[in-house]
């Protein structure tokens, strides 16, 4: 087929592809996650109304701000954020609660996209080398099939071109799960559960840890003390969500 030929039948080819998703999506029309309205083209998981509504927290425009207050006196932190307001049952929530336990990995890597497009109009990622998303228990990565915050990690990889590592660091005991217990005992969970695997691969590099939803902060403060033992490391932060306030 000569250049002509192959231009024609990419067009039509497109058409057909186009034409087909049409009558798809007459029959299955794909509905916005948070208020469940059918999406226009264009829109991938949000309707444009939910979209512009999402709640921001603006953090990465406040160098001290309350994700960065988490980790004060613990572990150095250069830069710390997280892009949204998490709150219970709210319809932000319940897409956060299909990223993490409804098998829609693809939710997470839309997620990063998104926070990672906003975030590096600032110059968030500015000096950031390596991405390393928090770590699951290999167990818990089995059931679920995927890590949600190696997903979000993916989906900013996509926009800033950083390497993501996912090999460096591995949570070594797979504790109970955070939501029923006190501060205190959130913090006391998670003594010793992550182990650096591999410093070389961290030494002297700046790393984004990037996670899902912080509630004490303890889980990524945990992570954040093994990277730090990585010889002439720096830590930045960036989660998806925040249940402080701040
Ligand atoms: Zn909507």
């Amino acid at each position: 087929m000569d250049v002509n030929g192959r231009n024609k039948y990419n067009r039509a080819t497109r058409a057909l592809s186009r034409w087909w998703q049409g009558l798809v999506e007459l029959f299955f029309p794909r509905l916005c996650l948070v208020c469940g309205k059918p999406l226009i083209e264009g829109e991938k998981f949000f309707c444009l109304h939910c979209d512009i509504d999402m709640p921001r927290t603006g953090f990465h425009l406040r160098p001290d701000n309350a994700v960065k207050d988490m980790f004060w006196g613990l572990v150095t932190v250069e830069r710390a954020t997280a892009y949204l307001y998490y709150r219970r049952k709210s319809g932000f929530s319940h897409t956060i609660h299909l990223l993490k336990y409804g098998g829609r990995p693809d939710i997470g890597v839309e997620l990063g996209r998104a926070m990672a497009a906003e975030l590096s109009a600032t110059g968030f990622f500015e000096s950031i080398d390596v991405l390393v998303p928090v770590p699951l228990h290999r167990r818990k990565q089995r059931q679920r099939g995927y890590n949600q915050s190696e997903q979000l990690a993916n989906g900013v990889a996509t926009v800033t071109g950083l390497p993501v590592e996912t090999g460096a660091v591995e949570r070594c005991k797979d504790t109970a799960s955070q939501t029923h217990k006190s501060v205190y005992e959130r913090w006391e969970n998670v003594e010793g559960i992550f182990r650096l695997l591999h410093p070389e691969r961290l030494a002297g590099r700046h790393v984004l840890l990037i996670d899902d939803v912080l509630t004490t902060g303890a889980t990524l403060c945990a992570c954040a003390e093994a990277v730090a033992q990585a010889p002439g490391v720096s830590i930045s932060i960036l989660a998806l969500a925040t249940a402080s306030d701040g």
